[in-house]
């Protein structure tokens, strides 16, 4: 069975998001993926295949920190904006405190999403 991983990029990071996708697209391919649903429908485009949650204000941020508390991600890859609004602010900040009890790793931009593939590679994880 694949790593499985959770992608999620908010409405101000999407266009770095897709950068980063068509950047990294062989390391993706060797994992199962989960993503947000706006995001989600990003990484289909990118010709990924990807399981789509709820779109995040909606619900889909909870979704997958329910996921990563129950063990079921290897990894999260959240394209935080720090400077915009965000209605779902509480549930940002519940998956990020998940993945930290937890002991997800977890990224919060592109710079560190590439070190966390790159450390799956080298772990022979991907
Ligand atoms: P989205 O949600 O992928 O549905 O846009 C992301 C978020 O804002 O948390």
């Amino acid at each position: 069975m694949k790593p499985k991983i959770a992608i999620i990029a908010h409405d101000g990071k999407k266009a770095e998001m897709v950068a980063f996708l068509k950047d990294h697209l062989a390391e993706l391919s060797g994992l199962d993926i989960v993503a947000t649903g706006t995001t989600g429908g990003f990484v289909r485009q990118a010709g990924l295949n990807v399981e789509c949650k709820l779109s995040g204000p909606m619900g889909g941020d909870a979704q997958i920190a329910a996921m990563a508390a129950e063990k079921q991600l290897s990894a999260v890859i959240f394209f935080r904006d720090p400077l915009g609004k965000h209605p779902h602010e509480p549930d940002v900040q519940m998956l990020m405190r998940i993945c930290d009890l937890h002991n997800v790793p977890l990224a919060t931009n592109p710079a560190g999403a590439h070190f966390l593939l790159r450390g799956m590679a080298l772990e022979k994880k991907i």
